[in-house]
């Protein structure tokens, strides 16, 4: 079992997206998924159909939320084995996140070990998966950490748009740190999301993240392609919105590569 983390600490550049449909892609090939939501936007929750009305704002602060979710696991010791669901996508488990995850990392501030309370909790489940994919809220901070700590693969999803590259530099120093805790940890690769055919900048990104990053930049470039940001709000992922979509046919070619890759 390897654990995948998708991670970029700007936001809106496709790590939802991404561990969505590429763990529903791994999944359609036969392979067993926990997606672990990390982001207490807890869009992929949403994203795979997981009881969206749950997230809504109407939940009261002061109330214990409706389900268990990864805030438990980090906060209240819950077992993960107890937490996760399974999605309406064979092979495809979810991990929820909730908007209490909002206010963990301050609670964890104080803990013992708290840069690895998730490693922890995923060293004692038992339930057999081939891959982990862990998405991350936009920023270099304890969730992230956590999620670094329990990984064996970093994947960065990284925008074709102005200024890609700002603030790599600092995600590969955070890895490097992390390195000490969890010496497994190695770059799996970057994905270049939301290329757009039609613009020279799409262009130029890709040929300077390729100088960047060399072979670890995957093949395979995500297009930009409105089924792909319809889906979510219908809770499904691509393959079950728009299947033949060119978003489609680009998170299973990745996914193709990602075995070949990382198995
Ligand atoms: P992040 O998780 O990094 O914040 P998201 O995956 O949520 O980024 O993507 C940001 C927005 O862009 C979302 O509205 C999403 O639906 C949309 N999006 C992501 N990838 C694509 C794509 N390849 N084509 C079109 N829209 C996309
Ligand atoms: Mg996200």
């Amino acid at each position: 079992m390897k654990v995948i983390v998708i991670a970029n600490q700007k936001g809106g550049v496709g790590k939802t997206t991404t561990a969505l449909n590429l763990g529903a892609a791994l999944a359609s090939k036969n392979k067993k998924i926990l997606l672990i939501d990390l982001d207490p936007q807890a869009n992929l929750s949403s994203g795979v159909g997981f009881t969206s009305n749950f997230l809504k704002e109407k939940w009261d602060e002061n109330e214990k939320p409706p389900y268990k979710s990864i805030y438990d696991i980090l906060i209240n010791n819950e077992k993960v084995s107890k937490v996760f669901v399974p999605t309406d996508t064979e092979n495809l488990f979810l991990l929820p996140s909730h908007l209490s995850l909002a206010g963990a990392e301050v609670e964890m501030v104080n803990m013992l070990s708290r840069e690895t309370i998730l490693k922890q909790a995923l060293s004692k489940f038992n339930e057999k998966m081939d891959y982990i994919i862990i998405d991350c809220p936009p920023s270099l901070g304890l969730l992230t950490v956590n999620a670094l700590t329990s990984s064996d693969k970093l994947i960065v999803p990284i925008q074709c748009e102005y200024f890609a590259l700002e603030g790599l530099g600092q995600l590969m120093q955070t890895m490097q740190i992390v390195k000490s805790i969890n010496p497994n940890l190695s770059l799996g690769g970057v994905i270049l999301t939301m290329y757009d055919s039609r613009t020279k900048l799409s262009e130029n990104v890709v040929s300077d993240v390729r100088g960047y990053f060399g072979d670890t930049v995957f093949k395979t470039v995500v297009p930009r392609n409105v089924r792909l940001s319809e889906a979510p709000s219908h809770g499904q992922t691509i393959l079950q919105y728009d299947s033949k979509s060119s978003g489609a046919r680009a998170y299973k070619r990745l996914a193709d590569e990602f075995i070949k890759r990382l198995m």
